[in-house]
């Protein structure tokens, strides 16, 4: 019998673990069927009964217990913790006997040159056939599938990259067609392990249109680009989550509406008009909302319940280093607007490692006369440095720059201005010793809500206290 014959009453097994923040973590509940927009772009391309297929989300199962499984392909995404689990799964779990062929997806190891080299060192140790896709995994890995089902020759597939010799796809730049991914229905159970309420992470678009701020590794990966889903795939998703009783959507898209009005104002009719219920939470950049203030009473109504909009700085000569394209003005201004129309938001904000104290004091003075400061994610949220980004080159002409720690790609770094690092420094401690605002702080930064009730005041106090210890600092040392 032929290898092809054989294959063509054998589905080709692929699993696809998923972690998140909790993939360490024992007690998971049993889901392993979840919504994914790579089993539904699968289910497309090949013949039903040909990929069997088996989503498992670190949140809702523990993937410790499909090791020993045998499938012909297994894909790790690790988008929430970056390379560190992803270093750390190569090195404990035997992939090369559960597949043949191993796919990592992660903008983290896409737009990160040296990251692809440690992750290929890896590879190598598995000993196993494996494989980096970079990017959107769809058409590499429905590649792959072809070479199991056909016999395809591998150097034609998009996107690979292969441990013993590097090489690269003809295609790298290739991005999956969205219009050919029908979300697919799915099971969901009630009693999950989620956030507060039953949140469901919902993709929507792909890309950022802006994608040149210095700080973000996802302006190095998309380069720009921006593709929305089609308007009747974001409404059956929602309706299948309607159906399977989640109550909240939390929509992880970089860029919701890719400034693209008209797609926009569309989808929110859509939604509209399919009576959707659940409420959901975006993020758009400050310029968008500006330009878009007529859209957002539809949007309401289609069920958007919370904005994040990455501030990040409230000091001008801070905003240029972040080259994010948006002044404070604009940024005020479209705080302003989501005010106007009772949209609650949170605000991004990252300590630029350059900038002085001087700066941070400006930025923390308008977030007091704005009343900010419960829509912030964290206002002393040092900057990480990721390897590849265009704040590498800034902290390296200011010669700040330390060592890129392997394990998570980030540079360690010393502040420019001391008095910056102190502060933060004692964030930290103070952070220490309240360990349960960490959660909060996660949360907030999670984008799914900000801080409210009783850890507001908590918030509060966090907030005046460093205010007040920034303030000094800067009076001590200016005399
Ligand atoms: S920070 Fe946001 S707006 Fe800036 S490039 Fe990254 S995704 Fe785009």
């Amino acid at each position: 019998m032929s290898f092809m014959a054989a294959r063509s009453t054998i589905p080709v097994r692929i699993a696809m673990f998923t972690l998140r923040e909790n993939y360490e973590l024992e007690n998971h509940r049993m889901n392993p069927e979840t919504v994914s927009p790579l089993e539904g772009y699968l289910g497309t391309t090949f013949p039903p009964g040909q990929v069997e297929f088996t989503h498992i989300d670190s949140c809702y199962a523990n993937p410790q217990d499909f090791l020993n499984e045998t499938f012909d392909i297994v894909g790790i995404n690790a988008h929430w913790r970056g390379i560190g689990p992803v270093k750390e799964v190569l090195r404990n779990w035997p992939l090369s006997s559960m597949a043949k062929y191993v796919f990592i997806e992660g903008s983290y190891i896409d737009c990160l040159k040296s990251g692809r080299e440690v992750i290929m060192g890896l590879l190598r140790e598995t000993g196993a056939d494996a494989f980096i896709v970079y990017g959107e995994p769809e058409p590499a890995v429905s590649g792959l599938i072809e070479h199991i089902v056909y016999g395809r020759g591998l150097e034609t597939i998009p996107n690979l990259v292969r441990p013993e010799d590097g090489w690269q796809g003809p295609g790298q730049t290739e991005r999956t067609d969205l219009s050919k991914i029908p979300y697919q229905p799915y099971q969901y159970l009630t009693d999950l392990m989620s956030f507060p309420f039953h949140t469901f992470h919902v993709e929507t678009s792909r890309g950022c249109h802006y994608g040149r701020c210095t700080f973000c590794t996802d302006a190095r990966m998309w380069m720009g680009g921006w593709r929305g889903y089609p308007t009747e795939n974001i409404v059956s998703l929602f309706e299948d989550m309607r159906h399977n009783r989640v109550d909240y959507a939390f929509i992880f898209d970089k860029d919701f509406w890719g400034n693209d009005l008209t797609r926009a104002k569309a989808l929110a009719a859509a939604l509209i008009e399919s009576g959707n219920s659940i409420p959901y939470t975006v993020a758009l950049r400050a310029d968008e909302i500006i330009a878009g203030e007529d859209l957002l009473p539809s949007f309401k109504e289609s069920g958007l319940a919370f904005v994040f909009v990455g501030a990040e700085t409230f000091s001008e000569s801070v905003a240029r280093r972040y080259n994010k394209g948006i002044t404070v003005a604009d940024t005020l201004r479209a705080i302003q607007i989501l005010r106007k129309h009772q949209i609650d938001f949170g605000l991004g904000y990252i300590i630029d490692p350059v900038g002085s104290l001087e700066e941070l004091v400006e930025s923390l003075e308008v977030v007091r006369r704005h009343r900010l400061w419960g829509h912030l994610s964290s206002i002393f949220n040092a900057m990480e440095i990721r390897n590849g980004t265009g704040y590498e080159m800034i902290a390296r002409k200011a010669g700040i720059l330390g060592q890129r720690n392997d394990d998570n790609l980030l540079h360690e770094y010393e502040f420019a201005d001391l008095r910056v690092g102190t502060v933060v420094e004692v964030s930290k401690d103070w952070l220490r010793q309240v360990p349960h605002i960490n959660v909060f702080l996660l949360l907030a930064k999670r984008m799914t809500h900000r801080v409210t009730g009783r850890d507001q005041h908590e918030y509060l106090k966090y907030y005046h206290y460093l205010h007040v210890s920034t303030k000094l600092i800067l009076t001590s040392s200016h005399p």
